[in-house]
């Protein structure tokens, strides 16, 4: 292969990790690098709840793709459907223009969704948590609601304003339910009033919070957010949302506005594109990453099922740890199967998981070890400084933390969310994707086009 051409989806854990890595084993200029994605940063999710509770600037979790990679061409948008047989990715530009992107070489991170479930009002009025501006707009959504509830002689109203309901009792739900009460306890000092009225419930349909973490930490977990003040409700479920009630699987009817869907991660549905197999819509990819019977095309990150071989579970868990490690192996394994050696398999043995319930409250396992209180503090933002790839967003962060520390935080909010209009998830994360016909019939007309245009090459 004269010049290949490697083009990456997704400019995520797995994508960025990936890349750098690729341009670390390439030597400068012989391949041609590409990144589809439709924003040019990184996002440090793990630190979105921080972002949420305004303890971090949001650009500090969002690291320039430019600062992390030297020779990769981006290529703004989404891909919206892979043609295997052609090897072409459709690729909808932020125009609305359709373009294909050739490959040699193909590695597939679109990560997931926020995943929905069949409740009446889910999708019109709930909020979600996974992206950056949901993570915006969540915060100014929130202190909304206590200036308005603040601002109203209507008791009925302020008791709806004032209550916030997390569904979700992972790591997203438990850490944005955290930091999203006390940023409320913070901006109560200005209406103390609402002190005695705001309320937050987190509800999760399994019988325990943060089950990753082990039973004796879990335990800890929800000891600490009920001595916080959030009204753990485990066993129960959402029934039906309207803009002003939330009504549970146990039948109580709570008056709320605003109802934060944190209850799990639909796989990117542009895996589903290649018309391959897949496991809870996660695509099925061998141990070495690739996807079987098209065997330049990898897969890793959120969006594909891959075996465990080195843990309890029969697939890796999708997490941004498993994540970062499988792009080491996707990159490697992309550069042997161009010169033609052998491929290796993904293992890792997990390392353990860090929870922040802000302020001075953690939780973290590393290994074996179980930590509580400061040692898990220092844990989790040693570890959370440690994984992120860019010493610019290191220095961002460690600054905000600084600043919190010493003169505290400020409680104004932006104005995103001054139309009054729910930043429902659905709406946030909707992209048109391709089924794999269509993908394949879209890929060769493009195709066909480009080169009706410049020839061949
Ligand atoms: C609030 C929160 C806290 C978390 N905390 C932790 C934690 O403490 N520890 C941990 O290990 N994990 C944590 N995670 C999970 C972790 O963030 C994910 O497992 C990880 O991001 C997965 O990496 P990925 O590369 O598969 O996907 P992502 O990092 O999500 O990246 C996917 C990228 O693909 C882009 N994309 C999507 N669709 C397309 C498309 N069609 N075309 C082009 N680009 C596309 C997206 O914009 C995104 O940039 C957390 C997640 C959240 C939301």
């Amino acid at each position: 292969m004269a010049r290949p051409r490697i083009v990456v989806v997704g400019a995520g854990f797995g994508g960025i990790h990936a890349l750098r890595r690729l341009e670390r084993r390439i030597p400068p200029g012989a391949a041609d690098i590409a990144l589809i994605a439709p924003h040019d940063y990184m996002l440090y999710s793990p630190l979105l709840p921080q972002v949420a509770s305004g303890l971090l600037t949001p650009q500090s979790v969002a690291m320039s793709v430019h600062r992390l990679t030297r020779e990769t061409r981006l290529v703004p948008g989404h891909a919206v459907g892979v043609d295997t047989d052609d090897r072409v990715v459709v690729v909808c530009r932020p125009t609305g223009e359709l373009i294909p992107v050739r490959y040699d070489r193909l590695v597939l991170a679109p990560g997931g969704l926020t995943r929905a479930f069949d409740i009446p009002g889910l999708t019109e009025h709930a909020y979600g948590a996974k992206t950056l501006a949901e993570a915006v707009l969540l915060r100014d959504h929130v202190l909304a609601q206590l200036e308005l509830a603040n601002d109203t002689a209507d008791p009925i109203e302020r008791e709806e304003r004032c209550r916030f309901i997390v569904v979700g009792g992972g790591y997203t739900g438990v850490e944005t339910a955290a930091s999203l009460m006390r940023l409320c306890e913070e901006a109560a000092k200005r209406y103390p009033e609402l002190r005695s009225v705001i309320r937050w419930h987190l509800v999760d349909i399994a019988p325990k919070v943060l089950p990753e973490l082990g039973d004796r930490l879990g335990r800890k977990a929800l000891d600490l957010l009920r001595h916080l003040g959030i009204e753990v409700k485990l066993k129960v479920s959402v029934r039906e949302v309207t803009a002003d009630k939330v009504v549970l699987t146990d039948g109580r009817a709570l008056p709320c506005r605003t109802l934060i869907w944190t209850a799990g991660v639909t796989p990117s549905p542009l895996v589903e594109t290649l018309g391959r197999p897949t496991r809870h819509g996660r695509l099925e990819v061998e141990a070495d990453l690739r996807v079987p019977g098209v065997p330049e095309v990898f897969a890793l990150g959120d969006a594909a099922a891959v075996p465990n071989l080195s843990g309890d579970t029969p697939y890796c868990p999708p997490t941004a740890q498993y994540a970062t490690r499988q792009a080491v192996t996707a990159a490697d394994n992309v550069v042997a199967s161009i010169l033609g050696r052998p491929l290796r398999e993904f293992r890792h043995r997990d390392l353990g998981l860090v929870v922040d319930l802000s302020g001075r409250d953690a939780l973290a396992r590393v290994l074996d070890l179980e930590l509580t209180g400061l040692p898990a503090l220092g844990a989790t933002r040693g570890y959370h400084l440690m994984a992120v790839p860019s010493p610019n967003a290191r220095a961002r962060i460690l600054a905000n933390w600084g600043i919190r520390a010493l003169i505290g935080g400020d409680v104004s909010r932006m104005g995103f969310a001054d139309d009054g209009r729910p930043s429902s998830f659905v709406a946030n994360e909707a992209v048109g994707y391709l089924d794999a016909e269509s993908a394949g019939r879209e890929g060769a007309r493009l195709l066909e086009n480009l080169r009706a245009r410049y020839g061949e090459g």
